[in-house]
């Protein structure tokens, strides 16, 4: 037998069914901000992502799937979105006209992690990134969104956590005193870390392992480093963010996994999800769409992990597995025929129909319909044929009614608009 890719996760009908259900109420909301959909390669240049992500990040280093095509050209499955939305952004030339652009996609990610609960090598995630401007107020406005959002699903326990990462005037000063402050007890990192010290001391910050995490938490922070621009810009988002309602916690440990990350940084996490507990992150790319050959535009954006959100959702009534509205049991083959004729015209008028292609007796057919939660169920023989009446059972309530054949798909029509329609 041919296994699943290890990591990848097939998506059944009912996890399905959620999953439509959070697109759909995202979807709702990115509606109201003024964001677009846009849908993208899943395979980029290798090149993007590495001078993007940075080259010296865990994703770029050790996860990305990257393979040269026929060609002999370096292509990767994209670990990530925003690095895709970008390039989109500046070959399309997106940039054009004025305005604030906002953009949303929806899709998989790929990333050569180890599987756990919650980790998987290809994942999913909605992804938003507003182009233009970089007032605090657009930052306040993506988090208050995504906050929105999250409610809407009914996620009460989750934390919002914010930092700046500074800009390119006050980080390279704290990256100089924080290599300086690890280059003291670099015997003590782990191995990745001590190489992170040269390549990028901001990452120790993120290592898992305990010692590093003991050796940074003494470490100076960008907080008390920010310019006064920084410290602004970051005092006025928390003050809008309050404004609203919101709480968050700041914290000055805080860094992303990429590179491209300036100013606002955040992530929401929650306490039901065990060590995988990041539901979203997101931030300021202020020099990334320059970086990568556009024009000098500050952009900020997040990512919601999916599969985490819609784990986080299996008790609520959020999406339920469609069920049909009526399942036609036909007996023979003329009724079956019949049968069928009735379910296309029933289908083209907007109703769930299913019937079985089988000679199964009437009890198995009653069975199956249950089984698939119909809503009606529709007996169909040679008998009703002649008579030109059929029963209509009513699988929840258990009545059941005669229903003339002459007129009948318009009948259900209009009994399913009242009952399930609009
Ligand atoms: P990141 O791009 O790493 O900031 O990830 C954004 C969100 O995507 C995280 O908060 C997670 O919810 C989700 N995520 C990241 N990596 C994985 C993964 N390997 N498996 C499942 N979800 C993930």
């Amino acid at each position: 037998m041919i296994q699943a890719v290890r990591g990848m996760k097939d998506l059944l009908p009912t996890e399905a069914a959620r999953w439509q259900a959070i697109e759909q109420v995202a979807r709702q909301v990115f509606r109201c901000y003024g964001f677009q959909e846009i849908r993208l390669p899943l395979l980029e240049r290798t090149e993007l992502f590495a001078r993007s992500i940075g080259e010296s990040t865990d994703i770029v280093e050790k996860e990305m799937y990257t393979f040269n095509d026929r060609h002999g050209d370096s292509l990767t499955l994209r670990p990530e979105a925003t690095a895709s939305v970008v390039r989109a952004f500046i070959e399309n030339h997106l940039d054009q006209g004025a305005g604030v652009k906002k953009y949303y996609t929806i899709g998989p990610m790929f990333r050569y992690e180890r599987p756990q609960k919650g980790r998987y090598r290809q994942f999913h995630q909605i992804n938003c990134e507003a182009f233009g401007v970089d007032a605090p107020e657009l930052d306040a406005e993506l988090i208050l969104m995504l906050m929105d959002m999250l409610e809407k699903f009914g996620l009460g326990q989750v934390r919002l956590i914010i930092n700046s990462l500074g800009c390119p005037g006050c980080r390279p000063g704290f990256k100089q005193d924080l290599t300086e402050f690890l280059a003291r007890q670099v015997e003590h990192l782990c191995p990745d870390c001590q190489r992170r010290v040269v390549a990028n001391p901001l990452r120790v910050f993120d290592c898992k392992s305990k010692t590093c995490q003991e050796i940074v938490s003494a470490a100076p922070t960008l907080q008390e480093q920010l310019c006064p621009d920084c410290r602004r810009h970051l005092d006025r988002v928390l003050e809008l963010l309050s404004g609203f309602g919101l709480n968050f916690e700041i914290n000055p440990r805080l860094v992303r996994g990429l590179d491209y990350y300036t100013r606002t940084a955040f992530e929401v996490v929650t306490t039901q999800l065990g060590t995988q507990d990041a539901i979203a992150g997101g931030g300021r790319y202020n020099g990334l769409v320059k970086a990568l050959g556009g024009p000098d535009l500050p952009a900020i954006g997040f990512a919601i992990g999916q599969e985490r959100l819609a784990s986080l959702l299996t008790d609520s009534r959020l999406g339920s597995e469609p069920h049909p509205f009526l399942f036609i049991a036909a007996l023979g083959e003329a009724a079956r025929q019949r049968g069928f004729q009735l379910a296309q015209e029933l289908r083209r008028l907007g109703l769930a129909v299913e019937l079985e292609f089988s000679d199964r007796s009437l009890k198995a057919q009653m069975s199956i319909a249950d089984r698939r939660k119909a809503t009606y169920v529709l007996i169909l023989g040679d008998r009703e044929l002649a008579t030109g009446e059929a029963p209509l059972r009513h699988m929840a309530g258990g009545g059941q009614e005669t229903m003339a054949l002459a007129g009948l798909a318009p009948a259900l029509a209009r009994r399913f608009a009242a009952e399930e329609g609009a």
